[in-house]
């Protein structure tokens, strides 16, 4: 199998191994000592400022998403949500579900975030923003460093989701002003789907320390409370947090963040220099690292998909809903090499001559 989705990616020998292992007990200091080391190194990969923690969650990161909607804004909120695609429209819901005042910023799919359309919201009383960085249903990367300046300008807290552009697009917390930061295991992290990191600036964990939270599960002073032990007050997805731990090192080992970043950009530039010849339009006005955004020219974007996966062994990544049939994904994060973006290439060739593409 060759993975092109955008989550879960392919992993690497060393990480598949560690999955392998017997799961230990987990109230232990040899545990504790993992987690922390997880933590140091996510808080180093996030550029986050001194005195930022990471909150550990075992669930994918819809559920990052919606505890931080929790426990960082109320009723008495009014907070502007980037809506260009499926993953914003996740704010939107969750906003809704809490009763969260919002106003939404809608982008069509594909179009880039301008600083006119941004400064639109320039003193209109919000007290918060959410975004994507990578909006990952149509491959548009949003400016952290701008957004960031409109937030320090009209004090909104700041909240990033970089789920699929921590590691892949350059990132850095302290200087862009984010509050929250929330990544997941199964993007460019490149381990299997089950936890989530949020991390939280000081005035974030400030923010969630005296936060009022009807959640038992999704309450971040406990999480945070535990985790000054390396600790999470419920049984996590111990396995994966090895694999984290494992995957953390072999990043260091290869360079650190800005090494992980050059590799996935590149891989990126290799595969769309390689569909120069072929009938493809870019679906993204602001192309992100992790993935490309593709709009077949005369051909149904979803038969790609079940063509590749069907004939050839390979994947790539459906859209849903409206775009069903006119865009697919081809990701660029984890193990991954210019040699498999040749692979899929051939294979994209190959259903030129069977007039499928
Ligand atoms: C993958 C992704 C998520 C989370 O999806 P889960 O299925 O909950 O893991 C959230 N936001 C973005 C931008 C993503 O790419």
């Amino acid at each position: 199998m060759l993975n092109f989705t955008v989550g879960p990616v392919m992993c690497s020998e060393e990480v598949r191994a560690v999955g392998g292992e017997q799961i230990p007990y987990f109230r232990t200091p040899e545990f504790s000592e993992i987690m922390f080391e997880n933590e140091e190194l996510m808080l180093k990969y996030a550029k986050a400022p001194k005195g930022s923690k990471v909150a550990f969650m075992t669930n994918s990161s819809t559920g990052s998403m919606e505890a931080v909607v929790m426990n960082c804004f109320t009723a008495a909120d009014k907070v502007l949500i980037i809506d260009g695609g499926s993953f914003g429209h996740r704010f939107v819901e969750l906003c809704r579900i809490y009763e969260i005042p919002h106003s939404i910023l809608h982008l069509n799919y594909g179009q880039k975030l301008t600083k006119e359309r941004l400064y639109e919201y320039d003193g209109a009383g919000c007290t918060g923003l959410l975004v994507n960085i990578d909006e990952t249903s149509t491959g548009v990367l949003y400016d952290s460093q701008m957004i960031g300046e409109f937030c320090k300008k009209n004090q909104l807290f700041y909240v990033c989701d970089c789920v699929s552009s921590f590691l892949a697009d350059p990132f850095d917390m302290e200087y862009c002003g984010a509050d929250i930061m929330i990544t997941g295991s199964q993007k460019v992290l490149a381990c299997p789907p089950g936890v989530s990191m949020i991390v939280l600036a000081p005035r974030a964990v400030e923010r969630v320390l005296t936060a009022r939270v009807k959640s038992m599960y999704f309450n971040l002073a406990d999480v945070l409370k535990n985790m000054e032990r390396g600790q999470t007050p419920f049984t996590p997805a111990v396995g994966i947090l090895r694999q984290i731990n494992m995957r953390l090192k072999e990043i260091e080992a290869a360079g650190g963040a800005d090494a992980e970043i050059k590799r996935v950009a590149a891989q990126a530039q290799d595969f769309r220099e390689k569909i120069k010849e072929l009938p493809f339009e870019p679906a993204s006005e602001a192309p992100a690292n992790g993935v490309t955004s593709l709009h077949p020219v005369n051909a149904d974007a979803y038969k790609i998909f079940t063509e590749l996966k069907d004939h050839y062994g390979i994947w790539v990544c459906p859209n849903g809903g409206d775009l069903k049939n006119t865009i697919f994904r081809v990701g660029h994060i984890g193990y991954l090499t210019h040699a498999d973006n040749t692979t899929l290439v051939n294979a994209f060739r190959d259903l030129q001559k069977k007039g499928i593409l």
